[in-house]
């Protein structure tokens, strides 16, 4: 049976040491401030909003939500950037996604000041991870990594598969995970004969957005499974993962919910508190 590697737990400890390190912040006069905007009245992302604000009032982060309405216009928007961007006591910024269609996230994404990034989602931090130098990672695939070095997960030599090509979570895993010698395939949509891959991978990322689409027979004996899938399926959450029986095969698996989801909310905070310190 697969350990179970614990997102919940995790940033359960580690909201510990964040809100301890923002009250030693505090007694430097500096408080993080995290603002989200949320554009629209998206369910699941005003779940998400809700749960991000909870975790800044734990650890003690400034945080406030701009609501604006669905038919917000594009300048309108990028004017609240703006304001924010000059806003000295405002050390992150983020802006819920998906955002209403008539609005082209990347004007709006590269509007922000890089430094105050914290999505990590402005090509200036896109490049610099591509290039191996330190940035604002995004939070779903810094989570991920700091889930697998928590559990001692060797990554030098491994192949990492990881099925998924977006730019919030299938690149930038991947980039982590190459910039740590593992030997990364990348598949996707087109991927022809996808179990040919999934098999042979120490390392078995999956961002798709299927329910159950990793099944036990793709999956290497011991290998370490990451779920990074959140589909609704009657009413509750599941993975991209076949939970129960790929948990017989693989050597570690996350959880979904309470796995990769929880690591990506303890990085939004983590890295507003590393904004605020620079
Ligand atoms: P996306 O829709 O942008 O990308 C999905 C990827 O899956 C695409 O690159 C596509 O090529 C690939 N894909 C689709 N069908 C495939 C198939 N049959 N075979 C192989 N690849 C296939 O999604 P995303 O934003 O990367 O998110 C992926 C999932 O992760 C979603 O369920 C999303 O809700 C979830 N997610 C979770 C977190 C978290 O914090 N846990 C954060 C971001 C996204």
């Amino acid at each position: 049976m697969a350990k179970i590697l614990s997102g919940k737990e995790l940033s359960e400890k580690l909201l510990i040491k964040q809100a301890e390190e923002v009250a030693q912040l505090k007694q430097k006069g500096i408080v993080p401030g995290l603002v989200v905007i949320l554009v629209g009245e998206d369910p699941a992302s005003q779940i998400y909003v809700r749960n991000k604000m909870r975790a800044c009032e734990k650890v003690g982060i400034y945080s406030e939500t701009i609501r604006l309405e669905e038919n917000t216009s594009e300048e309108k928007l990028i004017e609240v950037i703006d304001r924010l961007n000059s806003d000295e006591k405002i050390n992150g910024i983020l802006v819920q996604l998906p955002l209403p269609r008539h609005i082209d996230d990347q004007n709006v994404l590269m509007r922000i000041l890089p430094e105050k990034d914290v999505d990590g989602f402005h090509i200036a931090n896109a490049g610099k991870l591509f290039t191996g130098q330190k940035s604002m990672l995004p939070c779903t695939p810094k989570g991920i990594m700091y889930m697998l070095d928590d559990a001692k997960i060797v990554f030098e030599g491994k192949n990492a598969v990881v099925i998924g090509r977006s730019n919030i979570v299938g690149k930038p895993i991947a980039m982590l995970l190459l910039n740590r010698n593992c030997t990364v395939t990348i598949c996707h949509s087109r991927t022809q004969n996808l179990s040919e891959f999934t098999k042979h991978a120490d390392i078995l990322v999956a961002a798709v957005g299927k329910a159950k689409f990793v099944t036990a027979d793709m999956v290497k004996k011991g290998a370490v499974v990451v779920d990074v899938g959140i589909n609704r399926v009657d009413g509750k959450v599941v993975g991209d993962v076949d939970f129960e029986p790929v948990s017989e095969v693989a050597g570690y698996i996350t959880p979904v919910p309470g796995g990769v989801g929880k690591m990506t909310i303890s990085m939004l905070i983590q890295n507003t508190i590393e904004a605020a310190k620079a």
